[in-house]
């Protein structure tokens, strides 16, 4: 038997050896062409400083030297920047690609997941466009977000490096389920699951069907009829099922939650994020930094949904919320900033229009952190919570050569990232 079975391996072997052998005699293999970026400055986003003469040499998708006044290999295709800052390109951790803010009210019910996707498609080109090269999508409705992320990697459509969660985990009515339709349409999100055991299968499930992360919605939200964003929605049992079945099957959980006591119910169930955070207390704060547990604040929001309620349909209930949450969570976030809690980067957009993610920065600086603050959350800071350090957030070697290009000096004034003028993904230019 075992002798067949060998003869049998041989024989399928030959043909590609001989292919092989065809390959090598027709043509050496091309040697990997050497790009060199030249721009004035390079900001280096660990320490702060900024590097003048700034090149970066990138071969492939990666990154393989990066510094002042680097040799440009001969041969090298050359980028010069002129004055431009040179930038690793942003993470925003917080989105929702497949969705439009038109889609807030009950135009929702009639969007379809594939026409979600598409809608994706195009959010997802103008989220690549605006600089951010990478995301943590939370929250798509039927996989529409995988889907979304499996096109991007296959080349099929542009768009930044996705980290999916699938659809939200919640309880029945909570903010992750459908809440704009009555009895008779018996309508239920993909994510809904109650109990324990319901949790844990869901949980599975989900990470079945492609899921990076996974997203739970730990207390009511703005968006949802009929629920209040103070109130938890997952008990401590629950929370806690979810959580170490995710982290035993090796994904991260991102929590939305708004009110005190599902942040803190949350936290000490050991998620990785807080999601918006909006009413975090004192305790919360002290236990968001004693479990290093990052916060990511989604604050421009409110800005233009408040201006936009009326344009969009936003039905009356929900605006209503929105006026009280919205303001009450730039006193408490800035608090929270101040205090020191872990902050990664996140924008809700989708929310409003995607490809203004980058207003968000401007927000953060306001509530009290400095500009490099504000841009490391956006890189380094948003590459670990996403777990993907070794790949996206600063300009070094061996990472993918995802990169952004500013002009005047995002040190001093942050809104220039509101206005990047050249993209990079994985060492191809895309603006
Ligand atoms: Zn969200």
């Amino acid at each position: 038997m075992n002798t067949a079975k060998l003869s049998l391996r041989g024989a399928a072997a030959l043909p590609v050896l001989l292919l092989a052998c065809a390959g090598a005699t027709a043509a050496a293999p091309a040697p990997v062409a050497v790009t060199a970026i030249k721009a004035a400055h390079m900001l280096d986003v660990r320490s702060g400083a900024l590097i003048n003469d700034a090149v970066v040499l990138v071969s492939g998708e990666r990154i393989t030297a990066a510094g002042s006044k680097l040799a440009i290999p001969p041969g090298a295709n050359v980028i010069d920047l002129g004055a431009k800052t040179l930038l690793p390109g942003l993470i925003d951790a917080h989105t929702h690609l497949t969705g439009n803010p038109e889609d807030a009210g009950y135009s929702s019910v009639r969007i379809s997941v594939p026409r979600a996707a598409l809608t994706g498609a195009k959010n997802a080109r103008l989220t690549l466009q605006a600089g951010f090269t990478t995301v943590r999508d939370v929250g798509s409705e039927g996989y529409a977000d995988i889907g979304l992320r499996d096109a991007i990697n296959d080349g099929d459509v542009p768009g930044p490096r996705i980290a999916a969660s699938g659809p939200a985990l919640g309880i029945t009515g909570g903010h992750c389920d459908d809440t704009m339709h009555a009895p008779q349409y018996n309508a239920i999100a993909t994510g809904v699951a109650d109990g324990v055991e319901e949790v844990t299968k869901r949980t599975r499930q989900i990470i079945k069907y492609g899921a990076d992360v996974i997203k739970i919605c730990a207390t009511g939200g703005v968006l949802s009829m009929g629920d209040d964003p103070r109130a938890s929605q997952y008990s401590p049992q629950e929370l806690k099922a979810i959580v170490t079945e995710a982290h035993r099957l090796g994904r991260k959980v991102a929590a939305h939650a708004h009110g005190g006591d599902g942040i803190r119910l949350a936290v000490l169930a050991g998620v990785d994020s807080i999601e918006h955070g909006s009413y975090i207390d004192d305790e919360g704060i002290k236990l968001l930094k004693e479990h290093n547990t990052w916060l990511v604040p989604t604050l421009y929001l409110g800005d233009w949904l408040i201006d936009n309620a009326e344009a969009i349909k936003l039905p009356k209930p929900l605006l209503e919320k929105a006026k009280v949450v919205l303001p009450a969570a730039r006193v408490n976030i800035g608090k929270a900033i101040k205090a020191g809690v872990p902050i990664a980067f996140g924008t809700d957009a989708a929310v409003y229009p995607h490809g203004l993610n980058g207003r968000e920065f401007a927000v953060l600086v306001k509530l009290g952190m400095t500009p490099i603050q504000a841009i490391r959350s956006a890189t380094v800071n948003a590459s670990q919570l996403l777990g993907w350090s070794d790949k996206v957030g600063a300009i070094e070697v061996g990472k993918f050569a995802d990169l952004i290009a500013v002009d005047g000096e995002p040190l001093k004034d942050v809104t220039t990232l509101e206005r990047v003028q050249w993209v990079m993904k994985g060492g191809a230019v895309v603006r």
